[in-house]
């Protein structure tokens, strides 16, 4: 999974900052450095940008994977890491900063937008994949998402006013609909689109609020008495 992220403008970054002039910046080890929104690199830029605005950055860190909780002991670590700062200022996904937000009472500010789960269809080209609405539909779409790939959400079949494979809405974009014929074709299942879906359950998207899972847990094994 690639959460793909873009950096936030500075004079955003700046009014979140607010009165704050120490920060501490963060960033993450694996997506936003594929992206090249939040790895090291990213990181120091952003110290030395904030360092011409008259912002002092106290610390600079890179997390392996913002978005895995830090073990307890770690966040010790984390926490000295910060010094002085007044504010932490997080170069990941927004769950990276939901995390490093656990990990301190200080003010944890984005310094990414985070846009959706997609696939680097090429060096530095993110393509979105799935909107991550909670209700899967690519089996029966032939693994073509009509949600993402339809710049209209369709689901029973193109709006028409697609031209020579290309959407009517973005024609620097394929045509959804085109693709999931042309797979479903391809598969010798178009029988199959003829069924009209009569409604898509979108209870299960952002709009029943924060959305949960919970998976059966193994019980901790009991440790031997013995030794
Ligand atoms: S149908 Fe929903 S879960 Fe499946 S790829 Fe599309 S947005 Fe993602
Ligand atoms: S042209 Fe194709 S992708 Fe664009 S809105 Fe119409 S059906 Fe959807």
């Amino acid at each position: 999974m690639k959460s793909v992220t873009r950096q936030k403008n500075l004079e955003e970054i700046i009014r979140m900052l607010g009165k704050a002039r120490k920060v501490s910046l963060v960033g993450c080890g694996t997506c936003p450095t594929m992206a090249e929104t939040g790895g090291l690199r990213e990181v120091e830029e952003m110290a030395r940008a904030l360092e011409e605005r008259e912002v002092t950055v106290a610390s600079t860190t890179v997390l392996p994977v913002a978005c895995e909780p830090l073990p307890d002991e770690a966040r010790n670590g984390f926490r000295s890491l910060l010094g002085e700062a007044q504010a932490v200022l997080v170069l990941s996904c927004s769950l990276g900063v939901r995390m490093v937000s656990d990990y301190t009472d200080l003010a944890v500010l984005p310094a990414l937008d985070t846009l959706f789960i997609g696939r680097e269809a090429e060096p530095g080209f993110f393509v979105e994949e799935c909107a991550q609405c909670g209700d899967c539909l690519l089996g029966d779409y032939a693994g073509i998402c009509p949600i993402v790939h339809c710049a209209k959400s369709l689901f029973n079949g193109p709006c028409g006013g697609s031209v020579d494979g290309k959407c009517e809405v973005d024609p620097g974009l394929p045509c959804g609909w085109q693709l999931i014929y042309d797979r479903m074709k391809a598969l010798g299942r178009l029988e199959e689109l003829s069924v009209i879906r009569p409604y898509k359950d979108w209870s299960k998207s952002l709009s029943g609020g924060a959305r949960r899972m919970r998976i059966p847990v193994p019980p901790p094994e009991k440790k031997s008495e013995e030794g």
